[in-house]
C-alpha cells in the first residue's frame, strides 16, 4: 500500500484551518516568523511554501530575509527582537545556515516556547524524557504517518537509519515513546541490511539515494522514506528504492508525496499549538 502523504498532509492542513479559527475567536492571532539567511535555492523555495501554507490555514506568516554575509551578532539580534515580540508565536530559523554562522548557538537563543521546529536543546531533552514540549516536525509527521495508515506501532520492531538532531534521533525518541524496540543505524552500522531485515517499521533519513533496496526490507514492513536526494535530472528521489522495495512492503511512502508535505503540515500544528500555550 503506498501512503499518501500528500493526501494526509491535506487533511491535517484542514484540521490546522480550523484551529486557527478558534484561537482568532479567543482573541488568539497565531503567527510564524521564519529566518532565511542568504540566497541558496532550495531554502527559498521551502521557505516560500512554508509561507503558503501558512497564508492558507490562516496563519501570519513573516519571512525575515538576510544577506548571506549576515554576522552572528545580527542573527542572534534578530533571533532576541521576534523572542520578544508579543505578537510572534513561533520562530523557524531556515537550515543550513551559511558556513560562518553557528547555528547551535542561533537554535538555541530561540525562546523554547516559540521553538516550531523541536530543534532547541531543551525541547530535544523534553522529547527525550518523555515530557511535553515542541517535537521537532518530520518525526512528528512520520508517526502521523504511521497512525493515520493504521499501522500498529506498539511492540513493533522499529529501524531507524540516521542519527542527525534534526531527523534520526528525535525519530528514535518518538518510536520508542510509542512503545516499538527500537534500533538506530548510521555509517558505521556493520551490516545495515542484515538489521534493516529485522524491521517492522524502517524509517531512513540518511540522504543516499536508493540506499535501501529491496533484499534490506522484511515482507510486509512499513517503510517510510525521508530522503530527499535531487538527481542529475532535477527528480526528487528518497533513500529507498521505491520500484524494488514496493514488491516486498506492505506500506511505503513515495518520494515526492510522501513524508515532505508532512513536514509543513506539523509546522503549522507546533505554530498553533505554541500560539495556543503562549496565547499570542
Ligand atoms: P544528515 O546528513 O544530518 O544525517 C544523515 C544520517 O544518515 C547520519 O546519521 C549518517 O550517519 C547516516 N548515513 C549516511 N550514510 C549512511 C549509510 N550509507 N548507511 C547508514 N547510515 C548512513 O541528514 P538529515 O538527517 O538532516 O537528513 C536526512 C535526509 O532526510 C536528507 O536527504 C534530507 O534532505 C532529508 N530530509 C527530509 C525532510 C523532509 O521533510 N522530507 C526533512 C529533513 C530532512 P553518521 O551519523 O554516521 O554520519
Amino acid at each position: 500500500m503506498i501512503i499518501d502523504g500528500k493526501a494526509i498532509a491535506a487533511a491535517i492542513r484542514e484540521e490546522a484551518k480550523a484551529k486557527a479559527e478558534s484561537l482568532k475567536a479567543r482573541g488568539i492571532i497565531p503567527s510564524l516568523s521564519v529566518i532565511l539567511v542568504g540566497d541558496d535555492p532550495a531554502s527559498q523555495i521551502y521557505v516560500r511554501n512554508k509561507g503558503r501554507a501558512c497564508d492558507s490555514a490562516g496563519i501570519v506568516s513573516n519571512i525575515i530575509r538576510m544577506p548571506a554575509d549576515t554576522s552572528q551578532r545580527a542573527l542572534m539580534e534578530q533571533i532576541t527582537a521576534l523572542n520578544g515580540d508579543a505578537t510572534v508565536s513561533g520562530i523557524l530559523v531556515q537550515l543550513p545556515l551559511p558556513a560562518h554562522l553557528d547555528e547551535a548557538m542561533a537554535l538555541e537563543l530561540i525562546d523554547p516556547r516559540k521553538d516550531v521546529d523541536g530543534l532547541h536543546p531543551m525541547n530535544a531533552g523534553y522529547m527525550a524524557l518523555g515530557m511535553p514540549g515542541i517535537v521537532s516536525c518530520t518525526p512528528k509527521g512520520c508517526i502521523e504517518l504511521l497512525k493515520r495508515s493504521g499501522i500498529k506501532i506498539a511492540g513493533a520492531n522499529a529501524v531507524v537509519v540516521g542519527r542527525s538532531n534534526i531527523v534520526g534521533k528525535p525519530m528514535a525518541m518518538l518510536l520508542l515513546k510509542e512503545h516499538a524496540t527500537m534500533t538506530i543505524c548510521h555509517s558505521r552500522t556493520a551490516d545495515l541490511g542484515q538489521i534493516t531485515r529485522q524491521a517492522d517499521i524502517l524509517v531512513v533519513a540518511a540522504g543516499r539515494q536508493a540506499l535501501i533496496t529491496e533484499g534490506m526490507v522484511k515482507p510486509g514492513a512499513a517503510v517510510l522514506d525521508v530522503g530527499t536526494n535531487r538527481g542529475q535530472d532535477g527528480k526528487l528521489r528518497g533513500d529507498v528504492d521505491f520500484e524494488g522495495v514496493s514488491r516486498v512492503a506492505g506500506w511505503i511512502t513515495p518520494v515526492p508525496r510522501g513524508v515532505g508535505p508532512m513536514t509543513i503540515a506539523m509546522l503549522l500544528m507546533n505554530t498553533l499549538e505554541a500560539a495556543g500555550s503562549q496565547g499570542v
